[in-house]
């Protein structure tokens, strides 16, 4: 990462039609002067509220009087100033980087499949990090976060501003362990749930994979939630990933058996959770050794206690 960034010759570069392409806005309208579509920025039911003027590359929100160019639109995005928007969009359309050699360039992506290509504009490393975050709030006390755990993860509240303010944020790092998307914990019951960047992928990592392969064991214990894994390396157990959901995609599913040869599934203690052991267990069945630790009715890993964890998974320690 460069640490100079030209704003004018960035938004002189990059259109707030190709950011909005490259945020996968839905519902985007195009007219003769503008765009119109639902705001990715306060994420509004109303699909006229967000416009952007394409002559003049800048917009407004009628819901959420969000306004302004293609810094102010990323910075709103990332909660980030605009001096790391700018960062963030140099890199996302290579401004200023041409490759000094194009018979490299034209090898290296013919090498590439598409898939490739879209996965590393959906899910690139961020150039920034939120600071301020505090891994002691009351709300990780209350799920059994310890924080040390919290710092290790980088987990905390954050009061700082834009989307996430007033959320516990959680970094989601790819298999490098590069931080690739925050996820933001509501506290107040306030939807969503948790927030994820709009274009983000969660098919395509698996939560704590870098740190789960570091550990260099073969067995892979897998979670559905952030808290579960949390819970569960705060259990003495660092060999563990969450699906951040309650299904295996392909590439999560190729993503664990390129590292581990053995895979303990650890879903929750409901119908779903059952359903979702059943399903993953069938296919990763011959490909590599899978057990299921089945939890008993209403149960979720990351309300056990640290003795029960170590209980059920104490049979499965590689080490
Ligand atoms: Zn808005």
């Amino acid at each position: 990462m460069r640490d100079w960034v030209d704003f004018g010759a960035v938004k002189q570069a990059v259109s707030l039609e190709a950011v909005l392409h490259y945020y996968q806005v839905s519902g985007l309208r195009k007219g003769p002067h503008q765009l119109e579509s639902r705001c990715p920025i306060h994420r509004g039911q109303r699909d006229d509220s967000f416009r952007a003027s394409l002559g003049k590359n800048v917009f407004h929100c009628f819901a959420c009087q969000a306004s302004g160019d293609v810094l102010d639109f990323v910075a709103a995005m990332e909660q980030c100033s605009i001096r790391q928007a700018a960062l963030c969009l140099q890199q996302w359309f290579s401004i200023g980087a041409p490759d000094p050699c194009p018979a490299r360039r034209a090898l290296r992506s013919a090498r590439r499949g598409e898939r490739v290509r879209e996965k590393e504009a959906c899910n690139r490393p961020l150039p920034f990090a939120l600071t301020g975050v505090d891994p002691s709030h009351r709300y990780l006390v209350e799920r059994g976060i310890d924080r040390a755990t919290a710092v290790e993860f980088g987990v905390g509240f954050y009061a700082g501003p834009g989307l996430l303010s007033g959320r516990i944020v959680i970094p989601i790092r790819n298999a490098h362990g590069q931080t690739v998307a925050y996820a933001g914990r509501a506290l107040d019951g306030r939807g969503p749930k948790y927030k994820l960047p709009a274009g983000f992928r969660k098919a395509w990592e698996l939560f704590n994979l870098d740190r789960a392969a570091a550990t260099g064991g073969k067995s892979v214990i897998v979670v559905e939630g952030y808290f579960d894994c949390l819970r569960v390396h705060r259990a003495g157990l660092p060999w563990v990933v969450a699906l951040m959901g309650s299904c295996l995609s392909a590439e999560q599913e190729n993503a664990l058996l390129e590292r581990f040869d053995r895979v303990i599934l650890l879903l929750d203690g409901d119908a779903a959770g059952r359903a979702a052991s059943r399903a993953m267990a069938a296919r990763l069945s011959g490909r590599c050794l899978v057990e299921a630790v089945h939890l008993l009715d209403g149960a979720q890993p990351d309300q056990l206690s640290l003795t029960v964890i170590q209980q059920l998974l104490g049979r499965s320690n590689p080490l």
